[in-house]
């Protein structure tokens, strides 16, 4: 299976956002192999978002979370009234709140036990930034943010979760890392995470690669097997751009049923 996620960040209202839900519903009709599908509208857009894309597969995530169960945090939202607004998932450390907003490895850690306390699928955003790059150091700052996570998170069984690997240069700056840089850092993620110690399988997480994902070169991230899907901003609130980007996934998944 191939996932797709749609992260319309604060790019649209609600008015645009139930249009662009409906266009996702349309680029998907009648079409038998379907990739799973999350969006991520802004928090006010969730309620009616939710009625459009009812009923169908597509399924609602939010883009973030508060760590607390309740309680003084002005403007933030817990895990269990995303979940009460029909969310399903919910993005978590994306490199926007990291970068620009604070978020620290402790926030994080505690916005994924949150998620995962209330029954939320978390999409937990990782990667390193240009000038870690360039000093040889992603696989370490990327290892350090899962175990900062991690060492104090132990998944259920039943608890399902994402890793996005989005490495912060390739966000939003019309440049995505290499189909095998992306590769090479699912194949470490994997590693890592089975090498834990936290008993988790390979069913309980997949990993997506973000950054810079658009119509054009969808298709040489998601016919990677190391790829489990893409997470993609800017390109999602493009219909035509995000419709080239379902038609990618869904070419990978019919080859697959074919070779199979
Ligand atoms: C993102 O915000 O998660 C993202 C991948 O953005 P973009 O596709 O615009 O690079």
């Amino acid at each position: 299976m191939k996932t797709i996620v749609a992260n319309w960040k604060m790019y649209v209202g609600t008015r645009e956002s139930i249009a662009l839900a409906r266009g996702v519903l349309l680029a998907l009709r009648g079409k038998k192999v379907l990739p799973h599908m999350v969006v991520c509208p802004p928090a006010v857009a969730l309620s009616e978002v939710r009625k459009v894309v009812a009923r169908s597969h597509v399924a609602l995530g939010g883009q973030n979370i508060s760590w607390l169960v309740q309680g003084a945090q002005t403007g933030e939202m817990t895990a269990r009234m995303l979940s009460e607004l029909g969310a399903t998932h919910v993005l978590v450390g994306h490199s926007e709140r990291r970068h620009q907003l604070g978020e620290n490895d402790e926030m994080v850690q505690k916005k994924m036990a949150a998620a995962l306390t209330a029954g939320l699928t978390p999409i937990l955003c990782v990667g390193e930034t240009r000038e870690e790059r360039e000093a040889g150091r992603a696989k370490e700052v990327v290892g350090a943010q899962l175990h900062a996570v991690f060492a104090h998170t132990q998944p259920r069984t039943r608890d399902r979760f994402f890793v996005a690997y989005e490495p912060v240069w390739a966000i939003g700056t019309g440049v995505p890392a290499t189909p095998a840089d992306a590769v090479e850092m699912h194949t470490f993620i994997r590693t890592h995470l089975h090498e834990m110690g936290k008993g988790l399988r390979d069913e309980q997480f997949s990993i997506l690669y973000g950054g810079s994902v658009d119509g054009k070169n969808a298709y040489t991230f998601l016919r990677e097997s190391a790829v489990d899907g893409v997470l993609v901003g800017s390109a999602s609130v493009k219909l035509a751009q995000f419709s080239e980007i379902l038609g990618a996934a869904m070419d990978v998944l019919e080859a697959q049923a074919v070779t199979k």
